[in-house]
């Protein structure tokens, strides 16, 4: 498996590299019949995807890594600030009326409720919602304080945490989507965006297109 693919003169470039090297950009291009100058996308391509490495003076060299190491490493590069998009925050006071209409108008999966003073208080998904709605609760004069997922049993993460470590925290908690956060000074949580499936897809994508 690789982490990219290698188009033709790439897959000639590292066999040459694998049984020569070091060996420099000049020695590779005739051996290739090629310019130097022709080579140094191919030759950037393969050093930044880790497949080779680069020594002044001594030339490249194989670096022996498999697809999957390389894919690992790339992983582990990639953090929350990196993928975050904007958190759509509703008060704890709100109905659950007005957190659906707000579900509809911003097109998310997932509220997160805040106090009076901005701190973070409480999740809302899409299914607590419904939940609420097939009661025969007047869903007007309902406050969302009283259905949301509440602190502190909310599942957070921040701006430089490894989007990895919230992909598996997804998938351990069986939920869509955590509420980037930060602590404040006495404790409190300020929540400064979100992670979901969504952004954790596009990454994924990024990582084999890239
Ligand atoms: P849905 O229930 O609409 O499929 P989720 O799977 O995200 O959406 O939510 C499942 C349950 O987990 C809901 O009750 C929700 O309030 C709760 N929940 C969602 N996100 C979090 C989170 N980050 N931390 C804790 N609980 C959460």
């Amino acid at each position: 498996m690789r982490t990219i693919e290698l188009n033709k003169r790439q897959d000639q470039i590292l066999q040459i590299v694998k049984e020569n090297g070091p060996i420099t950009g000049e020695q590779i291009a005739e051996q290739l019949n090629l310019t130097r100058a022709t080579l140094r996308p191919d030759l950037a391509i393969l050093t930044m995807a880790g497949y080779l490495d680069a020594r002044p003076r001594v030339g490249y060299f194989y670096t022996g890594k498999t697809g999957t190491q390389l894919l690992t490493e790339n992983l582990k590069k990639i953090y929350v600030k990196e993928y975050q998009s904007i958190p759509v925050v509703v008060n704890e006071s709100v109905s659950v009326y007005d957190a659906i209409v707000t579900m509809f108008l911003e097109d998310v999966g997932t509220l997160f409720v805040t106090d009076g003073n901005s701190h973070l208080v409480g999740v809302l998904s899409r299914k607590d919602l419904l939940r609420a709605s097939i009661g025969k609760q007047e869903l007007t004069s309902l406050p969302v304080n009283i259905i949301m997922t509440r602190m502190p049993n909310i599942t957070t993460c921040e701006k430089d945490d490894l989007l990895i470590d919230v992909a598996k925290n997804l998938i351990d908690k069986q939920i869509d989507s955590v509420p980037v956060v930060r602590k404040t000074s006495n404790g409190d949580l300020e929540v400064t965006g979100r992670i979901t499936k969504t952004n954790i897809t596009k990454a994924f994508v990024a990582l084999v297109e890239d």
